[in-house]
């Protein structure tokens, strides 16, 4: 059964280079990982490796011109740094990071009758954001919008809670989806702070 989305999985990424050679040749580049520890797809670097995971059940969901736009997605995710150097500093931030970045990149991606957008990932429009904007003004934008909770709230007492604050994807979720901006933050439908503990999972 792995074999066989494997084998489909490695027929997407070939035929990849009809639809865009540049992401084609990075996609090639990749260890790919399918597991059921994620929802979605990501790529992350680990290591100087580029690796990229993914849920044969989200991939089996996806239209072939959806699947390509996802694509294109997470190459965007590489090929911008959003995994290395322009991962934020505060790890509090990471939610808001992921969005932002994805914001920016899903604005880069040229539709067309073979690459047709997910519809359920994130846009400037479902934010009353301008389009085309940078990741970091993203950033600014998005912090104004979701401020954090006051810190009297969101601090866990005596420090029992370490372990959130390293590569942890799901540590910040709850932080930063706290109500107190009257709307939650939404989900990325990838989280770029790196899975860690997924390893090799295939
Ligand atoms: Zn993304």
């Amino acid at each position: 059964m792995q074999s066989q989305h494997k084998n489909k999985f490695e027929w997407a990424c070939a035929i990849m280079v009809t639809e865009n050679e540049f992401i084609h040749e990075i996609l090639l580049l990749l260890e790919k990982h399918e597991t059921d520890k994620i929802e979605t797809m990501g790529v992350n670097v680990q290591e100087g490796r580029l690796h990229l995971y993914y849920n044969p059940k989200f991939f089996d969901s996806l239209p072939d011109p959806v699947l390509f736009w996802v694509f294109q997605h997470e190459m965007y995710h590489l090929v911008l740094h959003h995994c290395t150097k322009r991962k934020p500093s505060d790890p509090h931030e990471n939610d808001l990071h992921n969005i932002a970045a994805d914001l920016a990149i899903n604005c880069l991606i040229k539709e067309s009758l073979t690459c047709k957008r997910w519809e359920s990932a994130c846009f400037p429009q479902k934010f009353g954001f301008e389009t085309h904007l940078s990741l970091e003004k993203y950033m600014e934008l998005l912090r104004k919008k979701f401020p954090p909770p006051p810190p009297s709230q969101s601090e866990p007492k005596d420090g029992d809670d370490k372990g959130q604050n390293q590569e942890n994807p799901g540590s910040s979720k709850q932080q930063q989806n706290s109500p107190t901006s009257g709307s939650a933050l939404p989900q990325p439908f990838d989280d770029l702070s790196g899975w860690p503990d997924i390893q090799l999972a295939a």
